[in-house]
């Protein structure tokens, strides 16, 4: 038996719709597998704005810090959208990565053989697709020393990618730890012909990968090309290790394949301590207040929480399979049901929770 507190952060848009009914799912399988999990709420985005002045309260903060795990909705809307305003609702959102030492994103994409026909690319390619890309975080060019010079009257600017042989150890252990238990293969990728950091990353990543993980198939693959096997051969895929700024753009490309932004999680974890766990998507302000939004990403997300931050595979997997056998059976919401019957958000949980038992 497990007990954890488990912080929720709602945020703006559809974010409370879809964090409630992953709550509902989290205490149904708590019930189930017999856990104590406690679930409490705290303000974040642009609503944090409105009640606080502060897109990321220091309770917020501290809350998160003292959870077992965190489950975000989403920040952002046309509210808050000034660009003049003295903050911002990202930077909550940023402000929380960075609080909790968050260096790792993760972001499965798989797809379900009924929804893969809304797929930009032919089911004979896409069909069978599952990766898990685990995208650097907190290094990079993203953080590196840049600024703006003038030199011979002409202004230039400059971004400059730094990596530690550390920073790249621990990405790849991670990534290596979590093909052990899918598929065995890693993938790293990098841009090792042109850049120095680069050059580092496949130094470190090859060391890491024959000393302490010899079980796992290893490859490398330039980022360039990556782009392009993402969308000629992506089936080929298992667990996908890059850095910040490829990961960004690798994991974007890769969110398309499956056809449907309601249905893709993501995690950001850090050494120990807790992680945090969100949809991909936005806070789609234009269905926002419908109860019609897809709550599947973010029930989704609550697996992938049970799996690394809780460590409790088997209700992970319960969750996983319960959302198949929902879409098996046809249950739509409307950004999923190309112009055939949808349900509700709750309606749609309400079968899911039905499928768990
Ligand atoms: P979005 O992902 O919110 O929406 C894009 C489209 O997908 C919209 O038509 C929306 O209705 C639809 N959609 C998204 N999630 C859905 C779901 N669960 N069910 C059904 N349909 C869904 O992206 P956007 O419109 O570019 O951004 C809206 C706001 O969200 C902006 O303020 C943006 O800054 C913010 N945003 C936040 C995050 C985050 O919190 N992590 C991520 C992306 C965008």
């Amino acid at each position: 038996m497990v007990k954890a507190k488990i912080v929720l952060l709602p945020g703006d848009g559809i974010g409370p719709e879809i964090v409630a009914q992953a709550a509902r799912v989290l205490l149904a399988i708590g019930q189930k597998f017999g856990h104590d999990f406690q679930c409490e709420e705290h303000l974040i985005g642009g609503i944090a704005i409105d009640t606080h002045g502060d897109p990321l309260p220091a309770a917020t903060i501290a809350a998160c810090k003292a959870s077992d795990a965190v489950l975000l909705g989403a920040v952002g809307g046309p509210k808050w959208d000034d660009p003049t305003a003295k903050t911002r609702p990202e930077a909550g959102l940023l402000g929380i990565r960075k609080a909790m030492g968050l260096f790792a994103n993760l972001r499965p994409i798989q797809t379900y053989p009924e929804l893969v026909d809304a797929s930009p690319l032919k089911r004979e390619i896409v069909e069978g697709t599952d990766i898990l890309f685990f995208r650097e975080l907190t290094g990079g060019i993203y953080f590196g020393p840049s600024g703006r010079t003038t030199k011979n009257g002409i202004e230039e600017a400059y971004a400059t990618e730094v990596y530690s042989v550390p920073e790249v150890e621990r990405i790849v252990r991670l990534a290596a730890a979590a093909a052990r238990n899918r598929r065995g293969r890693v993938t790293s990728v990098d841009k090792a012909n042109v850049l120095e950091p680069s050059r580092l990353w496949r130094q470190v990543a090859a060391r890491v990968m024959k000393n302490e993980f010899p079980d796992v198939g290893y490859d490398v693959v330039l980022v360039d090309s990556m782009a392009m096997h993402l969308i000629s051969r992506p089936r080929d895929f298992d667990v996908v290790v890059t850095s910040n700024m490829f990961g960004d753009i690798l994991t974007d490309e890769a969110s398309m394949l499956p056809g449907s932004l309601g249905m893709l999680p993501s995690a950001s974890i850090g050494a120990d301590g807790p992680g945090l766990y969100e949809p991909i998507h936005g806070s789609a302000p234009d269905i926002a207040g419908k109860g019609i939004a897809n709550p599947l990403a973010t029930i989704l997300a609550a697996a992938m929480m049970l799996r690394y931050s809780l460590r409790q595979e088997s209700e992970a997997l319960a969750i996983e399979s319960a959302v198949k056998r929902v879409l098996a059976s046809g249950a739509r919401t409307q950004d999923i049901c190309r112009g055939g019957p949808s349900i509700s958000t709750i309606v749609m949980t309400d079968r899911v929770l039905q499928e768990l038992g």
